[in-house]
């Protein structure tokens, strides 16, 4: 699937009210440079993943959905972390449906991969953020 960028309305919408999930790789990424704060753990359909949290929700544990508000990188028109941003957010366009992306990137997330990333996620000072 190609990686897509678009700032227009529908896609700033998505950003406004929803968080996008990314890869175990891209979390170990995000830890890596400091927004292991801005994350949050989820749980659906009885795995976990780790993903950008809603705005004031940040650190929160076992959300039940991402669609909780606006994403605690969207900064009202762009995304904060554009570059490193979530692998959902990468493909997501106002073209495109949601639910085969979102199915896409929940198949990265298997077995033991996903436990060391929740690892690393609650100790975040092993991978040097405070
Ligand atoms: S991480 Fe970026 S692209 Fe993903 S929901 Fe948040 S603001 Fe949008």
């Amino acid at each position: 699937m190609r990686v897509v960028s678009c700032d227009c309305e529908a896609c700033q919408g998505m950003c406004a009210n929803s968080t996008c999930l990314p890869t175990p790789e891209q979390v170990r990424s995000l830890v890596k440079a400091g927004y292991a704060n801005r994350l949050a753990t989820y749980t659906w359909g009885g795995r976990h993943y780790i993903a950008p949290a809603p705005k004031g929700m940040e650190g929160g544990r076992d959300l039940e959905s991402t669609i909780l508000g606006a994403c605690t990188f969207f900064d009202g028109k762009h995304c904060e972390i554009h570059s490193i941003k979530p692998l959902e957010g990468q493909l997501a366009d106002h073209d495109r449906h949601w639910q085969p992306i979102r199915l896409y990137v929940m198949a990265q997330w298997k077995g033991k991969q996903c436990d060391s990333v929740l690892k690393a996620l609650d100790k975040p000072r092993v991978s040097g953020v405070q």
